[in-house]
């Protein structure tokens, strides 16, 4: 086998099929049977790995939780919750933090370093305690009340 390289174009030359070879199979890459699948392809096109993937949602399905909890956990893992950082990458908005200013809002900006959520972390639950159950349901209570805090106006502060 040899390449030439003409510009950006590269044409590899193979050595022709021979009769005494075996015949060609068609194989895909991504399947351990070779077989093509969508679902297998989707995934690898996004950057979702299948072992990978599987952990995660196994690991996130025992948290003792609200399925919508559960569901914001799986988002937050694989880094899809709508922040202003994510909206910057997009050109729709300044990764700052609204409120902060000066921080960059990524989610663990939301959920655990604004001033606000630090406090909730600090006194509502003891290091000791810190159960799952009672991460997940504050984290999605923290990303909730976030959220109508920067959409509804109306919004009564509980303090
Ligand atoms: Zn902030």
């Amino acid at each position: 086998m040899s390449a030439v390289v003409l510009e950006n174009v590269i044409i590899i030359s193979v050595v022709p099929p021979h009769n005494d070879n075996d015949m060609d199979v068609k194989l895909w890459p991504w399947n351990s049977m070779g077989g093509f699948t969508v679902a297998e392809t989707y995934r690898r096109i996004a950057g979702f790995h299948m072992h990978h993937d599987l952990q995660s949602w196994k690991q996130i399905w025992r948290i003792e939780s609200a399925g919508r909890v559960k569901v914001f956990l799986w988002q937050d893992f694989h880094d899809r919750l709508l922040n202003n950082w994510r909206m910057a990458r997009w050109n729709l908005k300044s990764p700052y933090c609204s409120y902060c200013g000066h921080l960059e809002e990524t989610t663990c900006h939301v959920l655990r370093d604004f001033p606000l959520a630090n406090i909730i972390w600090s006194h509502l639950v003891d290091i000791q305690h810190r159960g799952s159950t009672v991460w997940s349901t504050t984290c999605f209570w923290i990303w909730k009340w976030r959220n109508a805090r920067v959409h509804n106006t109306n919004l009564q502060e509980p303090w």
